[in-house]
């Protein structure tokens, strides 16, 4: 097996060759992204390299696919996203994986907007469920799933309204009550920030805090969430 680079229109390709026999040539793409190639001795490594050359395009096309299957998540699930060409641009549960619908000419960013808004959507449907918590608990607080860039929730003592990160549909629902939770204490705890107070609500809300956290840290570096 020898290790060759190739110049391609669609930039360098490195690929791994075996000399076997076989009818030709045959390219497979591993799942890490690798191209390997077996190739009928008689045809030369010029003759070789042409034909991944040849292939360029597929080989580009594929690579892109695959790094759509990388870890994504959807309610603690490890899924597959797919991408299909079709109109509406739009993401959408089918037999227990992502499929993202898109238009040949959508951008990336109208694409992670559609995946944003699968998620948004199922946060969304969870509302009532945690309102219902905090009703339980006597807080009379209003949930909502707002766009946030760099924190999970926030409560405002302004609205009474927590706000939550759509991309929290993506966990367990252990992690979105832990956040929610984490909320409601900043509600029981006005003007504590998060000091003594306010870890001492958020335990007597939920004990395993703590571990619940961790968890989100973990998955949050773990799991992918824009193309
Ligand atoms: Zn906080």
């Amino acid at each position: 097996m020898s290790t060759r680079t190739i110049t391609t229109e669609q930039g360098d390709i490195t690929y791994e060759l075996s000399i076997k026999r076989v009818k030709n040539i045959n390219i497979r793409i591993h799942p890490d992204g690798s191209v390997h190639v077996s190739a009928a001795r008689y045809m030369g490594m010029r003759a070789v390299d042409e034909a991944v050359r040849g292939r360029a395009a597929w080989i580009a096309t594929h690579r892109a696919e695959l790094t759509l299957s990388k870890p994504w998540m959807f309610a603690g699930q490890t899924i597959q996203l797919t991408e299909r060409v079709g109109s509406p641009l739009r993401c959408h549960l089918e037999n227990g994986a992502l499929l993202l619908t898109t238009p040949p000419n959508a951008t990336l960013e109208q694409k992670n907007a559609a995946i944003h808004i699968f998620y948004a959507n199922a946060l969304r449907a969870k509302l009532p469920e945690l309102q219902a918590l905090a009703a339980e608990r006597g807080i009379s607080a209003r949930p909502r799933v707002k766009d946030m860039r760099s924190r999970w929730g926030s409560y405002s003592y302004k609205t009474a309204s927590i706000s939550l990160h759509a991309r929290l549909a993506a966990f367990p629902e252990d992690l979105l009550i832990y956040v929610f939770m984490h909320e409601l204490a900043h509600a029981k705890a006005p003007g504590q920030g998060h000091g003594p107070g306010f870890y001492k609500a958020l335990a007597a809300l939920l004990p395993d805090y703590a571990a619940r956290r961790r968890e989100l840290q973990r998955l949050g570096q773990a799991t992918r969430w824009e193309l």
